[in-house]
């Protein structure tokens, strides 16, 4: 379907190649991309205020007689213009001025004002205000509100109008798009059609509820965000049903392998995981594909439901591979697989970027033939010349570090004669469940909300900057008790080379205050291998003291750490700082976290710095930060293109989700035909559709 709200922007006036690329960078590509641009707030030009009624704080069109006009020398020099009408009288301020301007302004002289009015030194004014002499009575005022729309360097309001201006001509002589729109009726939410709603809010009338529309309420503005909504949800329907016509192996829901794993495990399984075990089972007994989400916080005990997975796979005759972020985390999952697989007869093998090539190699060619049954490794799994003999799952540990792409070549490599393998993909980020129906709704949801019994809660105490050396102390006082700590260091500049440089000075300084103490090192620049080597002395108990930058963040086992100090916390997020502080209390032994914080704190990072302190739970951690960022942020912006909504808020907007996701369904299961150009209309990113 092609139509002219369809064509590129460039088909307007006025758009040139620069303009063009200012667009683009906004996500606007279509004359309705432009439509769906909407006012951040609007100018009230419809009426003339008597300025006696004018208030602190808002915009209003006057009009009234010059009184007397001059430069006044006060902190800055400026021009002041007092202007009267029938009901009382107000200041004019300017900053800047040409003596032609100044010469303007004559005693009795008529000028008509447009601006915002604010507390001056001498009572309300109108600083820096458009204005015309000599206004013709009879020409009229807008009739409508004049939209002011969030913009980009070097675009003024004018361009936008313009802009804006000839696509909503466009939509209003457009009779017949006019019927895409126009979604079933039976929703109250739904009574206004599209073409209604953006033109009221492109150019609301006078009267218009503008508090409502400044929070996102109004009912045109919650018929936008329904259809928005909606069209990501049949997307995302769209793509799981599409893989659900791939075919992947049935494995049995139990084998003897399973059995004979879990007889030699020293714990039983947490209810949570028994469940998340069957769930997969029951999806991977099917030949439909599973693309299952485990959620379980850190510490909820992951990496045995990945293995008993691995284990249905394995007992069916086919290879399980295993994709962890970091080399230190694959090689931990090596550890686990080998303990827990060697026992069973079974072969597991990892397949990092530091091996040479004859080992890599070997690895290669023995999973080719497949005596090896288990795989685990970095990206480096995929970038090499890898062939499976037959795969049959793919675990995903720590999701947010890889994008969709890897996620998809993985797949790909494991694809054999049309069959796919099944997906499990495992966070530590708990995603609060609106924003996880709505993000994920391709994907199926497992959670392990439960704890491992016996785990005692890690205390959180916040402490200022002039408190490090009591800090200093009591790492000292852990360590001398046999325990270990670490002692993370953040910057507010996104340059890992720079919080390097600040992880070197602070390892430098604690070695001195730490005599007899070992102190190590761990951050991004470092190679691979020395990074490795330092994990490992750690995790040893060769070092007493790691200094590391945020690099630690993920999945890192080191029972024996019961401290752990975190400088500026106030830099980073919550669902980071949830995870940092995850490293500590895997032990028996009372852990502590320690957050060193740079006062004053700013509101939001007091809040943050509270609920850290108030709760180890990560979904009510999660939760919170939502509130605080928005879904952009919790669920890390790059790879979630999808989230960037137009006009929807899931926070704000949750009321709406429980009725989209039911309507999606009903769409979707009657075939209809308004998907495919509702979900055109609202997702314009290509590259959404190759997400699969
Ligand atoms: P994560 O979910 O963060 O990946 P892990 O899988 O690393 O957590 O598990 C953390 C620790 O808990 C490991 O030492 C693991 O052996 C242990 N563990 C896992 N499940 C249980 C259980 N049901 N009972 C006791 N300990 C468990
Ligand atoms: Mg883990």
């Amino acid at each position: 379907m092609s139509s002219k709200l369809d064509q590129p922007v460039s088909s307007l006036n006025g758009v040139g190649p620069k303009l063009q690329q200012k667009l683009h960078k906004l996500g606007i590509r279509r004359v309705v991309d432009l439509l769906f641009h909407l006012p951040l707030r609007y100018q009230n030009r419809t009426r003339i205020t008597p300025i006696s009624l004018v208030k602190a704080n808002q915009d209003y069109v006057i009009e009234g007689r010059v009184l007397n006009c001059q430069v006044a020398f006060g902190r800055r020099r400026s021009l002041i213009c007092t202007i009267e009408d029938d009901s009382a009288a107000i200041q004019l301020r300017f900053f800047h001025f040409s003596k032609t301007q100044q010469q303007a302004f004559q005693n009795g002289r008529m000028i008509r004002c447009f601006g915002d009015v604010r507390f001056g030194r001498n009572g309300l004014e109108m600083v820096h205000p458009e204005y015309e002499f000599d206004p013709n009575p009879t020409q009229p005022l807008s009739k409508h509100l004049t939209p002011v729309y969030p913009s980009t360097e070097g675009m003024t309001q004018g361009v936008w109008r313009k802009l804006q201006q000839q696509a909503l001509d466009i939509l209003r002589n457009s009779q017949d798009e006019l019927a895409l729109f126009t979604l079933p009726a039976g929703m109250a939410k739904l009574e206004v059609n599209l073409k209604q709603a953006l033109l009221y809010l492109h150019l609301p009338p006078a009267d218009a509820d503008l508090f409502a529309i400044h929070e996102g309420t109004h009912p045109f503005q919650q018929r936008l965000a329904f259809e928005e909504l909606l069209a990501h949800q049949l997307s995302l329907l769209q793509l799981r049903s599409q893989r659900q016509m791939l075919q992947a192996p049935a494995f049995a829901c139990n084998n003897a392998l399973v059995e004979r794993l879990l007889e030699t495990l020293p714990f039983y399984l947490t209810g949570a995981q028994k469940r998340c075990v069957d769930e997969i089972a029951s999806d991977c007994a099917n030949t439909t594909p599973m693309l299952r989400l485990v959620q379980g916080d850190v510490g909820s005990g992951k990496t045995i439901v990945a293995a008993i997975a691995a284990l249905l796979a394995i007992g069916a005759g086919y290879q399980a591979a295993i994709m962890a972020p970091t080399e230190i985390l694959a090689e931990q999952h090596k550890e686990n697989f080998e303990h827990w697989f060697s026992a069973l007869g079974l072969r597991v093998a990892w397949l990092v970027g530091r091996q040479t090539p004859r080992q890599k190699q070997q690895i290669v060619d023995d999973l080719a033939s497949g005596l090896i049954q288990v795989i685990i490794g970095t990206h480096a799994i995929f970038q090499e010349k890898v062939e499976f003999n037959r795969l049959g799952l793919i675990i995903i540990d720590e999701q947010h570090r890889f994008g969709v792409h890897q996620r998809l070549a993985l797949r790909d490599k494991g694809t054999n004669d049309g069959i796919v393998p099944h997906q499990l993909i495992m966070t530590a980020t708990p995603i609060p469940r609106t924003l996880a129906m709505t993000a994920y709704a391709d994907l199926d949801l497992s959670i392990i909300d439960e704890l491992p019994p016996g785990r005692t809660p890690v205390k959180t105490i916040a402490l200022e900057e002039h408190r490090r050396h009591d800090v200093i102390e009591r790492i000292k006082a852990a360590c001398q008790q046999g325990r270990q700590a670490y002692w993370v260091c953040t910057l507010i500049e996104e340059s890992e080379a720079l919080n390097c440089q600040a992880a070197e000075k602070t390892a430098e300084q604690l070695g001195k205050e730490l005599q007899g103490l070992r102190v190590g090192l761990v951050h991004g620049r470092l190679k691979a291998e020395e990074k490795a080597d330092v994990m490992f002395a750690f995790a040893e108990g060769g070092i007493d003291v790691l200094v590391a930058t945020t690099v630690i963040e993920v999945g890192v086992n080191v029972p024996n750490a019961s401290l752990m100090v975190i400088e500026n916390p106030e830099r980073l997020g919550l669902a980071q700082l949830h995870q940092l502080r995850g490293r500590v209390g895997r032990g028996d032994t009372e852990s502590f976290c320690v957050l060193l914080y740079q006062s004053p704190l700013s509101e939001n990072a007091k809040q943050r710095i509270n609920i850290l302190r108030d709760t180890n739970d990560g979904f009510k951690i999660a939760e919170t930060d939502l509130k605080l960022r928005g879904p952009g942020e919790v669920l890390g912006s790059r790879q979630t293109g999808i989230l960037q909504f137009r006009v929807a808020d899931i926070e704000r907007d949750q009321d709406l989700l429980a009725d989209v996701g039911h309507y999606a369904k009903t769409l979707f299961s009657e075939n209809n035909a308004i998907i495919q150009p509702l979900i055109d209309r609202w997702i314009s990113n290509a590259d959404y559709y190759a997400q699969g």
